[in-house]
């Protein structure tokens, strides 16, 4: 879609409103007023200053439709002229979507905010009144939050480790991920796994020396189980001898692809101190997991719960996507019955997040007529009416960008089996160190809001070559909880 912009610098907010409505369209920003009319979707948001205020102008045409709006106001401010443009979009292309105008992605931590801010009552009216979030979403929102509420504090010292394993046995058709298929990078797995170990025991010295306190730990990837079971016991054991475990109430590692799943690594996993393993079948229907690339079966997913099961585990996660290319409403009901049914403690309901070269994507349609975005809200409302009856309870919540249906992802457990790692990573509330490739380790002030992102390298290759760096940055974290603690005494 198409865009001009005047007298103002709120580029970035106008886009991210216009994706919003326009998806799969890139925003093509333009230089002066568009003169065509034509079917593509094209927006005007102009700020012009009067002696004593500003007047809004905002227009937007798309299926040969045009439609315009203006407000005078005494301020200059981006959230009068995004609701505008919000309006005119809503009006237009005849969708509300249901998240409303709200971009980012974690709308649970928002919610949280508004409420510590301004009290219960007044964040349920921003929510729905400023931000137009349907009544439905406010309501799961609050629901979300209301369960993790009990965990969002931690104590000054509380950090969480992760511990990233870029390599997949193949790649799924819809990944945005940096995971390498195995087959591509087989001979990068072993340096990988020698620095990492390397960047593990750094990561051991500095928060030793910080005296902070090991909460939880995630292997995630990637699929971490794409690991020899003796890399698994060697990184399980590195991890358990290089950090006090003492106070780690949880260590999860992603078994995400059911054909990295064996007997051996399962048992070695359990005897190694891991409490929670993920397995990600997205779907339980054969075509579907052909069609998104899997290289397994669903009855390789039904024997991957029943191993987990005879090895001792209780605490399963299962990822689900909804919106996958053939799935149905029928066939997707089956899979969220039968994972149920199988024992998952914790199950995870993504919506279909599409790159913008997916073939699924067909440009210049707004969200409400793109195939997959009903479907996708019809599995959504299912999964939510029957987690709810199954006894499960949202627990962390997030949004994407370019999601089937504009929608969200949202993990659920049961009998409070919780993953908190999932919650401190999200709501961003604590601290969590990250070791490997595509780790950002976020350093939370303990004694105030702000947080500090250190990124480690993306690819492994990358995470390979240039590893004295990361090591270099690893220091960063001393600096930053020095800072932190020289500010309060
Ligand atoms: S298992 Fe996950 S990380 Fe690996 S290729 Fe599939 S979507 Fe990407």
């Amino acid at each position: 879609m198409k865009l001009f912009l005047s007298g103002h610098n709120y580029h970035y907010e106008c886009a991210n409103l216009c994706r919003l409505f326009f998806p799969y369209s890139p925003v093509e920003e333009m230089e002066s007023p568009c003169e065509d009319e034509n079917n593509e979707p094209y927006a005007e948001a102009v700020i012009l200053q009067n002696v004593r205020n500003y007047t809004y102008k905002v227009m937007c045409c798309y299926n040969g439709k045009s439609l315009r709006d203006e407000e005078t106001k005494l301020v200059h401010d981006e959230y009068t002229l995004t609701r505008m443009l919000y309006r005119l979009f809503e009006r237009i292309t005849g969708n509300s979507p249901k998240w409303g105008m709200l971009t980012g992605i974690h709308p649970v931590k928002l919610l949280g905010q508004y409420e510590n801010k301004l009290g219960e009552t007044a964040a349920k009216e921003t929510f729905t009144k400023d931000l137009f979030v349907s009544n439905e979403k406010y309501t799961f929102a609050k629901r979300t939050l209301d369960v993790q509420r009990p965990f969002l504090k931690t104590g000054e010292n509380d950090f969480s480790l992760y511990i990233g394993i870029p390599f997949c046995p193949s790649r799924c058709s819809y990944c945005s991920f940096v995971s390498q298929s195995v087959g591509q990078a087989k001979k990068l797995i072993e340096p990988y796994f020698d620095l990492l170990l390397l960047e593990i025991d750094k990561t051991a010295e500095i928060v030793k020396s910080l005296g902070l306190n090991l909460i939880s730990v995630y292997i995630g990837g990637g699929t971490p189980t794409t690991l020899s079971a003796h890399q698994l016991k060697k990184l399980c054991e590195k991890i358990a001898n290089s950090f006090d475990m003492e106070n780690c109430c949880e260590f999860t590692v992603e078994a995400g692809r059911a054909d990295t799943i064996s007997k051996e690594k399962l048992i070695v996993l359990k005897a190694n101190g891991v409490t929670r393993i993920s397995i990600n079948p997205q779907s339980l229907s054969d075509k579907v997991l052909r069609a998104i690339g899997r290289e397994h079966i669903a009855d390789d997913v039904r024997k991957a719960f029943d191993t987990a099961k005879a090895a001792g585990f209780t605490s399963i996660n299962a990822d689900l996507i909804v919106g996958l290319p053939e799935d149905s409403l029928e066939g997707f009901k089956k899979t969220l019955k039968e994972i149920i049914r199988l024992g998952a403690s914790n199950i995870t309901v993504h919506s279909l997040a599409l790159k913008r070269s997916a073939s699924l994507i067909e440009d210049n349609r707004d969200i409400s007529s793109h195939k997959n975005a009903s479907l996708a809200d019809d599995m959504i409302n299912f999964s939510v009416e029957t987690l709810s009856e199954a006894g499960f309870e949202p627990y962390y919540m997030y949004r994407q960008t370019r999601m089937a249906g504009n929608l969200e992802n949202t993990g659920w457990a049961k009998n409070g089996n919780i993953c908190r790692y999932n919650i401190y990573t999200m709501d961003e509330s604590s601290t969590v160190i990250a070791c490997g490739a595509g780790g950002v380790s976020k350093i939370k002030n303990p004694y105030g809001p702000e947080l500090k992102r250190i990124f480690n390298f993306k690819f492994p290759n990358e995470y390979i070559g240039r590893n004295s760096e990361i090591i270099e940055r690893k220091a960063r974290v001393e600096e930053l909880y020095e800072q932190f603690r020289k500010r309060i005494h």
